[in-house]
């Protein structure tokens, strides 16, 4: 697209750039990865985006994970309005927040909820938790596995498998990632050496319930199973992190198609994304007997000014509420039409790619499938990055808003109907000459 078709974009990303660092409050929404103006956005409507120059776009990010339903659904609207009309906070308990702690609990394993605003702020929280719990200190995750901007979980491999961590960015203090072990996902191997060695002193080890912030790398069949038994035998505790995929990979996330099958529990939860319907909320939970530890009832110290707030708990529960079987099947429909098409389209135009899901998400990794699957950072690692940016730039032209980074999930909604996919599948092929020519 010519910069003059988006001159209302770049007008606002260059005020912006002045006031805010790099233009955006967050860094994935900024182009620096694919080159060009990132669009500012003016309204969305259902599966579809609109920007400040008024060209519209298939959306294909949905918020990073939580319009499940689409943009502006009217009754979530409606709720949301009402809701607003009484009032935005108040800092005492509401019934909004046990309406949705009773959905949360009747769809997951978890017992107790505590709500809070952002991923970030759930995954801290049930780390600290841990340790309160526990009495212990270190924690455990995976390279590639991202669990927001927590300090002790910004943290990149030491030199050897059971070797501490070291900062991931600079900020955070070497005191702060002394603690975290980060081993290769997918590798039972790693995770059976770091417990032989340091298992009485291990609080929980976290891990993205299927990862999606690598682009999407399901656990091996059997793993999270083996991470809950391997937590379970020296006394941790397991940590799924389903901010991503909760209510998302399937009506009782990446859990329900995973640990409920197989019969294993996490012992904590972290939630996020679609249960606050486009708002700022999350949560976490699990047993509680391990939930009770935290304060009022426990002696683990956790707050928030605006934890479950009225606004947000009855976007989510209204989100929740009209999530249905149906909901999850058109999602999975759409996603499976999706990745297909994308698969063939870049087969044809002769690049190299693998196509994973994990439940409805999915993404496509340009790398090249003689290695096999994407089992791990080190596999995504390979990914052509400048393929994916002219891939990305075609799409965007045609009308189709990917993420802006080829290590993301790809996410549909309820509201992704047949002219939404059928754009996106009109714009396949040439973005897949596109990527061939890059
Ligand atoms: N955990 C996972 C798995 C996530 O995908 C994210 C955000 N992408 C977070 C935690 C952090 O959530 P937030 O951005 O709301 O802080």
């Amino acid at each position: 697209m010519s910069d003059s078709a988006v001159s209302t974009s770049r007008a606002l990303f260059e005020r912006a750039s002045v006031v805010t660092p790099g233009g955006v409050n967050s860094p994935v929404r900024a182009f620096n990865a694919v080159g060009g103006t990132p669009r500012f956005i003016r309204s969305a409507q259902g599966a579809w985006l609109t920007d400040a120059d008024g060209h519209d776009y298939v959306d294909l990010i949905c918020s990073w994970g939580p319009m499940l339903l689409g943009h502006a659904h009217p009754e979530v609207t409606a709720a949301v309005q009402a809701a607003v009309g009484r009032g935005t906070s108040y800092g005492t308990p509401t019934e909004p927040e046990v309406l949705l702690a009773e959905e949360i609990v009747g769809r997951t394993p978890v017992e107790q909820v505590r709500f809070v605003s952002s991923g970030t702020e759930a995954t801290m929280s049930a780390i600290r938790l841990a340790r309160g719990f526990t009495g212990r200190d270190v924690v455990v995750k995976f390279a590639g596995c991202y669990h927001g901007h927590v300090d002790s979980l910004l943290a990149s491999a030491g030199s050897g498998l059971a070797t501490f961590a070291v900062p991931g960015t600079p900020g955070v203090p070497a005191s702060s990632t002394a603690l975290t072990l980060v081993l290769p996902y997918n590798d039972r191997a790693a995770v059976e050496q770091v417990f032989a060695e340091h298992g009485d002193r291990i609080a929980c080890l976290i891990t993205e319930a299927a990862a999606g912030n690598m682009g999407v790398v399901p656990p091996d069949p059997g793993f999270n199973g083996f991470l809950a038994e391997t937590c379970r035998t020296h006394g941790a505790l397991f940590v799924t992190d389903e901010v991503m995929t909760g209510f998302r990979a399937s009506s009782r996330g990446y859990w329900g198609i995973d640990g409920a099958q197989e019969g294993w529990v996490p012992d904590l939860m972290t939630f996020g994304k679609v249960m606050g319907g486009g708002f700022p909320a999350a949560a976490f939970g699990g047993r509680a007997e391990v939930m009770g530890h935290l304060s009022p009832q426990g002696p683990v110290y956790q707050a928030g000014t605006l934890s479950g707030n009225p606004i947000a708990t009855t976007a989510g529960l209204t989100t929740l509420r009209l999530a249905t079987d149906e909901v999850y099947d058109h999602i999975g429909g759409v996603a499976e039409t999706l990745k297909t098409a994308a698969a063939e389209a870049l087969t044809r135009a002769g690049v190299p790619h693998v196509v994973q899901s994990a439940g409805t998400m999915f993404s496509v990794f340009f790398t090249d499938p003689a290695h096999g699957p994407v089992r791990n950072f080190e596999d995504a690692s390979r990914t052509d990055s400048t393929a994916y940016a002219a891939y990305f730039h075609a799409m965007l032209d045609a009308g189709v808003y990917l993420p802006p980074s080829a290590y993301e999930a790809w996410f549909v909604s309820a509201a992704h109907d047949d002219r939404a996919v059928q754009t996106v599948l009109d714009a396949l092929p040439a973005a897949s000459q596109a990527a061939a020519a890059a």
